[in-house]
């Protein structure tokens, strides 16, 4: 893993950082990290703010609480700094309870804001299992409700339901399914250039409160958002043994791909793409069964091969330095988790 440079918030070192692997091990000593907040919660980077459980918040209500509170100052600050026309006042990232509840102070003070969630909002206390009961006294923290978010001891259908109808009543748009994949500071006009998995914005001000889960990693090619949205591009296979008589690109070398290629090629025409010359991660029993089904010819192996870009029915793969087109009806992306640490990093927040 490259040192990040002294001054990693520029665009330049952003845009030479974003490509940054980082390895399994590397990871396990990020999760033990936590970023640097002062006490009203913005980081090392000026007008950039964390909120919720990225920062250990314990429980809905702190980190509901914290959203208003960064809201609230941030309302206060307006004006003050250094914006053209067409920059948003403030881009959240998570739509979460520390989010939404962030938006609501938001629209209360006329901010002008974005709020994006990479599923839907509330989507980590929906993802719990059904008939968890959320605890106003949850670890025996109870904080005094600052702020417009609903919250009693309730059911997760409940919760969600309340805000979506508090979303709704106040005329609050959440972008669900698009998620933050960088923030650069923009020292040139002033502000944020926030990029999503749609778009680019500009904003004063960010808060992040995207939570303790991560997301998948993307190729970040051409043409891969509309084949996901299609349904072709998937980043989890979920072992469903009724997919059958397709041909599949597998794209990874790890043990998520391995044996996603493996359990695939019982019923499909599989073919596994890793991009180094050999495979160094699966475990040898995984090592082991892909290269007895790629000598009974059941799974076709291209190593050394770089996804380019997908067209509408193709996809242009870079394999031992020539472009090569292909088609397949579907993808399984499988190249690994970002943390959210890895990604704090990455946008140059300080951990310690
Ligand atoms: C097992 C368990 C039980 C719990 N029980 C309770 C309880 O009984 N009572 C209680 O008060 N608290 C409880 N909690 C704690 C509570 O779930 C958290 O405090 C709360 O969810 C934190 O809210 P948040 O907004 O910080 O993050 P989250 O609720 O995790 O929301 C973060 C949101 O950000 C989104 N996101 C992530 N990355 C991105 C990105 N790059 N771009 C856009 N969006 C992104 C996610 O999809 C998610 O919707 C429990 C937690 C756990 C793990």
């Amino acid at each position: 893993v490259p040192e990040l440079p002294e001054n990693r918030n520029t665009e330049k070192v952003n845009g030479n950082i974003h490509t940054l692997f980082i390895s399994g091990s590397d990871q396990e000593s990020l999760i033990c990290m936590e970023p640097v907040v002062d006490e009203n919660f913005e980081t090392n980077i000026p007008g950039l703010f964390l909120a919720g459980s990225i920062i250990e918040a314990p429980s809905i209500r702190v980190a509901a609480n914290q959203g208003h509170r960064i809201a609230n100052m941030i309302a206060k600050k307006k004006g003050s700094g250094p914006v053209e026309g067409g920059v948003m006042d403030l881009v959240i990232g998570g739509a979460g309870p520390a989010g939404l509840n962030a938006a609501f102070t938001a629209r209360e003070h006329s901010l002008t804001f974005k709020i994006f969630d990479q599923y839907f909002m509330g989507a980590t206390i929906l993802a719990m299992p059904a008939g968890k009961i959320f605890d106003i006294h949850y670890k025996n923290v109870y904080d005094k409700p600052e702020g417009m978010l609903w919250y009693e001891t309730s059911l997760a259908p409940k919760l969600h339901n309340k805000w979506v109808t508090q979303i709704l009543g106040n005329n609050i748009e959440v972008n669900e399914h698009e998620a933050v994949r960088d923030v650069i500071v923009d020292r040139e006009l002033g502000g944020f250039r926030i990029t999503t998995t749609r778009g680019v914005y500009r904003s004063r001000c960010v808060l992040l409160a995207i939570g303790k889960s991560g997301y998948t990693r993307r190729l970040n090619v051409l043409g891969e958002l509309q084949l996901h949205q299609a349904h072709r591009v998937h980043y989890k296979y979920r072992g469903d043994t009724r997919i059958h008589g397709k041909k599949i690109l597998v794209i990874g070398g790890g043990n998520t791909a391995t044996e996603a290629a493996i359990a695939l090629s019982r019923t499909n025409d599989v073919t596994l793409s890793y991009r180094k010359k050999e495979f160094t991660r699966p475990s040898s029993k995984n090592l082991d069964s892909i290269k007895e089904l790629e000598a009974r010819g059941r799974i076709e192996i291209l190593l050394n091969s770089n996804v380019l870009r997908y067209d509408k029915n193709k996809i242009v793969l870079y394999i031992d330095g020539k472009v090569v087109k292909r088609e397949f009806d579907e993808y399984y992306v499988l190249i690994g988790y970002e943390i959210p640490m890895d990604f704090l990093r990455r946008i140059g927040v300080e951990l310690r």
